[in-house]
């Protein structure tokens, strides 16, 4: 990236800056230029893009994002020792890098989006090599963001390879597919796009990891997002049994629930397709 950017070797950032990892804040740095860049490009053309970055840490991605044209990118990172780092990133690209410090999950993304653009429109994408200790926490937020279609046109989001296949999981992968498949597969067209090895990051993670991405559908069936995830945790709590049983912590009796959305009573939730939990979520009336 030296040779691109003429900002220093990210190594040389992490000795100067002092940073450490810490297990505690989800840090594995990605260091491998190639692979920041792989996964910036597989964010799409990014000219006239902002992009929202969560844990740029010593920023690598944030670079490749950068010198591959993203127009502005927004980076949220609590990380504070981070933060000279990432000064040195935003005077090296002046006007078009936003450090907001602070916990991501305390984010308000539409206002960090109008601090950057005022009212004006903006086309935006998430792109980030996400702490793997808040990372579905960040995307079930991002998928049940109101009003649909989101904010945001896509995202490209690495996670455990276990995470993600459990994003992209269907029936036909029942061992993965349950609350986090059936939210991800409602609103977003979710597949993995590459795994990630260990030896790719600094310190190395115990496990493979996968880089997801998610495309908002225009038109996802009608359906609340609180009620999806009623229904949904009421059927994944028990999933090995049948759904007659499973959702009576719903309602004492659900059969009628479950023939009102026209499913097999004696089905299992790890069969039942995303449109059975929204036909449920759509029959489902809260008692009491
Ligand atoms: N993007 C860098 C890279 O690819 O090398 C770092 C990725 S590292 C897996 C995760 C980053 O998220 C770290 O920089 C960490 O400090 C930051 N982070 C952890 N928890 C966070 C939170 N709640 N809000 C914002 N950033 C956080």
């Amino acid at each position: 990236m030296s040779a691109i950017d003429g900002l220093p070797p990210l190594r040389d950032v992490i000795r100067d800056h002092d940073l450490a990892a810490k297990r505690s804040l989800g840090q594995n740095f990605l260091l491998d230029l190639n692979l920041t860049a792989k996964i910036a490009r597989s964010a799409g053309p990014l000219d006239g893009v902002t992009v929202i970055e969560v844990g740029p840490g010593p920023g690598g991605l944030t670079r490749a994002l950068l010198s591959l044209g993203a127009a502005h990118v927004i980076a949220v990172e609590r990380d504070s020792r981070c933060l000279p780092a990432l000064a040195q990133i935003a005077a090296h690209y002046p006007g078009r890098l936003t450090v907001a410090p602070g916990d991501a999950l305390q984010a308000d993304w539409p206002a960090l989006l109008r601090q950057v653009h005022g009212d004006a429109p903006a086309r935006v994408r998430i792109v980030a090599n996400l702490p793997y200790n808040i990372g579905t926490v960040l995307l079930t937020r991002w998928i049940e963001t109101e009003p649909w279609p989101p904010f945001f046109e896509s995202m490209t989001l690495m996670f455990q390879r276990e995470v993600a296949e459990r994003i992209v999981a269907t029936p036909d992968d029942p061992k993965d597919y349950g609350r986090l498949g059936v939210l991800c597969g409602w609103r977003t067209e979710a597949r993995i796009l590459f795994d990630v090895p260990p030896s790719a990051f600094t310190p190395p993670p115990k496990i493979m990891s996968s880089v997801v991405s998610l495309s908002p559908r225009s038109r996802p069936l009608a359906c609340d997002a609180a009620t999806l995830s009623a229904v949904t945790a009421a059927a994944f709590g028990q999933r090995r049994k049948m759904l007659r049983q499973s959702l009576k912590s719903l309602q004492a009796d659900p059969a009628p629930l479950i023939q009102a959305a026209g499913l097999d009573p004696t089905a299992r939730a790890e069969t039942v397709p995303v449109e059975g939990f929204v036909a449920l979520a759509q029959a489902w009336r809260p008692q009491g």
